[in-house]
């Protein structure tokens, strides 16, 4: 059951992507060739953006906490790791092809309807996911009704997964790309993952894989950590890095790509049965408390709780935390109870024990697990969909003027200040101004900008979501020793003391 996020307007897609690509942010992968589907660049200021999304949540799960451990594991692993966690066999999406457009679905975001007049079925529809999906499908049932001038009622429009369909009706099912049934496929198992080859032999024994997720690293240093972190149950360790998938259908910008970043947790607890459902809990509501601290509002966050019939044997519980992307509500972060499955299949393959001594309750087990996994690109997706706000403000005439902002929390914006001299040929006030610059970037990342006129610099900075402008005038120098600080999100101004801007800021972005 989804919870439904607020009603607050979301920026189109296509502004993201233009702002992304005109400022720096975020570049199509291989440009200059064609461009890659499914890899992206961060460019300039979104690999700025991104260090201070994974550094606040290092920085909040590993250096603030006493119960969590940080790791850096390698991407290529054992290969016998992907088959104990059940990747080798199991890491599969359904795919479904479209013989006459070579268009290729994910069968689970695939979905159809028996279009019936009185209960007598006339014809199929399909849609692809979408918040919307529902209205497209009743919309061309009524269509379809119309053009075969049908008369009586329809019936209800039941959208199903295409995974549900009975093989006969496979080709009764119209392909969404042509419209006209006859062109689907049966649906069949793709695996996700990349192969490489290991070594210099390349013969069935030197494949390998890249991870599909960092968690397996974890899993398989378990034993290292427990042996040599002196921990007690309940602990934690977490891991940033990239993951590979090879996605049927990357799509929706950095949503869904197949190089991607993700920051995981797996958090080690007793079996008893009363614990996992609070710790559950707990991290649900942490994770949630965690993305408001970076900005995103709470309102555009939502509870998916998967129903007990579609959970994995192993799992006890999962929640997803949403998000109201531009393309509709959506995944952002998974958290999973996954039991003790992980351990004890490493267990298993690899005969290594993976029980832990608890001393407090004398006693030894395989931990159980709660994993909450976030993607570090969506996190980033979904941050500039929450900052970027559009209104108007005076420009240098004091006439209003459209302007785009990005409203990022200090804590993550790529440059926390940026310092203009008012004119660049008045040599006085550019060193006065470059020698604040100077001060100030030993502890930030700090702008600098000379040229235009100061609203015009402002502007560019607004963009790129800098929240403080500073300049530097002539009052500066012949003064009052002081400069004019401009607020992004207000565009008020308040006149700081050169000798005070550096606590002002710290006062303010930490
Ligand atoms: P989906 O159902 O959207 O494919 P999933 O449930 O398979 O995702 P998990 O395996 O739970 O995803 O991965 C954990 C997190 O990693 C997701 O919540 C998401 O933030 C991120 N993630 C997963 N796949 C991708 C991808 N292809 N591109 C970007 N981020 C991803």
């Amino acid at each position: 059951m989804s919870e439904n996020p607020s009603n607050r307007t979301v920026p189109s897609m296509e502004s993201l992507v233009t702002l992304c690509k005109r400022r720096g942010f975020i570049f199509q992968s291989s440009e200059i060739y064609g461009g890659y589907a499914g890899f992206f660049d961060y460019g300039p200021l979104g690999s700025e953006l991104k260090r201070n999304v994974k550094d606040a949540w290092w920085k909040a799960l590993v250096h603030e906490r006493d119960d969590v451990l940080g790791l850096d594991s390698s991407i290529i692993m054992h290969p016998q790791i992907w088959k104990a966690s059940g990747h080798v066999d199991g890491f599969a999406d359904p795919m479904v092809d479209c013989k006459e457009s070579k268009k290729r679905y994910r069968a689970d975001q695939l979905f159809f309807a028996r279009v019936r007049v009185d209960g007598e079925t006339i014809g199929y529809v399909s849609v692809e996911e979408a918040d919307d999906m529902q209205a497209q499908a009743d919309e061309k049932a009524s269509e379809m009704k119309r053009k075969l001038g049908r008369q009586g009622n329809l019936d209800p429009v039941v959208l199903q997964e295409y995974t549900e369909a009975l093989p006969e009706e496979y080709a009764l099912i119209p392909s969404p790309a042509t419209g006209k049934p006859g062109s689907l496929m049966a649906p069949r198992q793709f695996n996700l993952m990349f192969e490489t080859k290991v070594g210099p032999l390349a013969d069935a024994s030197s494949v390998a894989y890249l991870r599909p997720e960092t968690a397996q690293g974890i899993f398989q240093n378990y034993r290292n950590v427990v042996d040599t972190g002196r921990v007690k149950i309940p602990f934690g360790i977490a891991q940033i890095g990239k993951a590979f998938r090879n996605e049927i259908t990357p799509r929706n910008f950095i949503f869904r790509s197949r190089e991607f970043e993700q920051m995981e947790l797996e958090y080690f607890i007793d079996p008893d049965d009363e614990t996992w459902p609070k710790v559950y809990r707990y991290w649900i509501d942490w994770c949630k408390n965690w993305l408001v601290s970076i900005g995103i509002p709470a309102d555009m966050v939502g509870e998916d709780v998967h129903p007990a019939e579609k959970l994995s044997h192993y799992s006890k519980g999962t929640t997803d935390l949403t998000f109201k992307f531009p393309f509709g509500t959506q995944e952002l972060w998974g958290i999973a109870c996954r039991g003790n499955f992980d351990l004890t299949q490493h267990q298993e393959h690899s005969g290594k024990s993976m029980e832990f001594f608890d001393e407090a309750r004398k006693e030894k087990y395989i931990p159980h697990v709660v994993e909450p996994s976030l993607g570090v690109d969506r996190t980033i997706l979904a941050i500039l969909t929450a900052a970027y706000t559009e209104d108007e403000v005076p420009n240098d005439k004091g006439s209003p003027e459209k302007r785009t902002f990005l409203r990022f929390a200090p804590q993550i914006a790529p440059y926390k200040a940026a310092v203009f001299p008012l004119l660049k040929n008045k040599p006085e006030l550019v060193e006065t101004a470059r020698t604040l610059y100077e001060q100030l970037r030993r502890r930030w990342n700090i702008g600098w900008d000379v040229s235009g006129a100061i609203g015009r610099r402002y502007r560019r900075q607004d963009e790129i979501g800098t929240p403080y402008g500073i300049t530097v005038d002539f009052d500066t120098i012949e003064k009052d020793q002081a400069v004019t600080i401009r607020d992004r999100d207000t565009t008020e101004q308040v006149r700081i003391p050169l000798d005070q801007v550096e606590s002002w800021l710290a006062e303010r972005i930490g």
